[in-house]
């Protein structure tokens, strides 16, 4: 079930560090914040057993949007998004200053290189992406992007946050009264985004994502968010939200993303056999079920007892490992709100990090397994919200400038 929340309030979102001058926020909310923020409605209900509660539910991360047209969905971007060094953006922004050269994402031409050069391919050159406009140098495009429905039109807009600063007298934990001489910095992501269509103007801000439970438990922590505010500072005057249920129209099911994927890279594979010199000894299209597993929150991964960046599937008593990835380490600490306490760190692979998998049985014994896959998280931790991931993300579509 996809939630929107609404902030009424700036908020600070992410690790606060104690004893820091300058408290600042992430763009998006991490379950676990929406986790905590449950847990400690609980605490003031007078409620006993927390955990067994709030692990009824599997909360993803929430994504930010600003609220225009009918919102398609919000999602990070891959890491396999490139855009041109010399003018970075979407082709199709709606306000002129915003519009770059295209933004594309590689994973899957990639991929199909990778795969007719295993499979012998010769090809005259290297595998290089540049600019379709301008023959300048790609790089990697990250943050968050949106697909609004704009009449007849899909609209790809990055999503542009606004933060404000604001100067405060610190409170002591201790005795909860003001620090003499002691002031600090609080930047809280705004309540308000950037218009799509326009520089000066605003729209509300908004987040999008993804949980996973009954409904009754689900209505459970709408009702808590809808009463507790979330983040740091948040009896100060931040973090206030409001959740409801939302209407994600035109998101892919995961049976219709792995066959767009499929499609895609028959089709990359196909424009790429021809370049090779030897393309008529090459088979005409790739062998077994190719899938990605995209990570819309860091992941905890272990290969043989020690701590990686690389997951293992198992599906239906097969082992998977990935044929390709991309992924860069982070790591996944954690503040638990309810209990006052740090939580272990763990090296983790960070947010947009893209693994390909082979399948090689029937898709309709695949789509089962990776359903599960999405409403469970992969890897450890996946409690806390680690773990969270799509299977094939739209944007691995989008093999041309969108
Ligand atoms: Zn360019």
């Amino acid at each position: 079930m996809w939630l929107k929340i609404e902030p009424k309030e700036p908020l600070i979102l992410g690790d606060v560090r104690a004893g820091s001058q300058f408290l600042s926020t992430i763009g998006y909310i991490p379950g676990r914040v929406l986790r905590g923020a449950w847990a400690e409605w609980l605490l003031i209900q007078g409620q006993q057993d927390i955990l067994s509660v709030v692990e009824k539910v599997r909360i993803g991360n929430f994504f930010p949007v600003a609220e225009w047209r009918e919102v398609c969905y919000a999602l990070p971007l891959p890491m396999s998004a490139l855009t041109c060094k010399r003018k970075n953006g979407f082709r199709l922004e709606l306000h002129p200053d915003n519009q770059g050269h295209g933004v594309v994402d590689t994973l899957i031409p990639h991929l199909a290189y990778y795969l007719l050069e295993k499979a012998g391919a010769e090809f005259p050159a290297p595998f290089a992406l540049t600019c379709a406009r301008c023959d300048d140098r790609m790089e990697p495009m990250g943050g968050f992007y949106a697909v609004y429905r704009d009449g007849l039109t899909e609209r790809y807009v990055q999503t542009r946050l606004r933060y404000h600063a604001q100067t405060k007298v610190a409170l002591s934990r201790h005795r909860r009264a003001a620090v003499e001489q002691m002031l600090y910095t609080a930047s809280a992501l705004s309540p308000r985004a950037t218009r799509p269509d326009a520089k000066e103007q605003t729209a509300s801000l908004v987040f999008l994502g993804r949980v996973h439970g009954k409904a009754e438990d689900i209505n459970a922590l709408k009702d808590a968010l809808n009463h507790v505010a979330i983040g740091a500072l948040h009896t100060r005057g931040y973090g206030r939200v409001e959740v409801e249920e939302a209407t994600v129209e035109g998101f892919p099911n995961v049976k219709e993303r792995v066959k767009q994927f499929s499609d895609t890279l028959a089709r990359c594979w196909d424009d790429l056999k021809r370049l090779a010199v030897n393309a008529k000894v090459l088979p005409n299209a790739p062998v077994g079920i190719y899938f990605s597993v995209d990570l819309l929150a860091s992941g905890v991964f272990r290969r043989q007892g020690l701590p990686s960046l690389i997951p293992t599937l198992h599906i239906n008593g097969q082992e998977l490992k990935p044929v390709w990835w991309m992924t860069r380490p982070d790591l996944a600490s954690g503040w638990s709100t309810a209990w006052g306490l740090p939580k272990p760190t763990h090296l983790a692979a960070c947010m947009g990090s893209t693994y390909v998998f082979r399948w090689e049985g029937d898709l309709e014994a695949l789509v089962p397994a990776l359903e599960r896959l999405e409403a469970q998280g992969i890897g450890e931790r996946c409690d806390e919200g680690f773990g969270e991931c799509l299977i094939c993300h739209p944007f691995h579509q989008e093999v041309e400038e969108k």
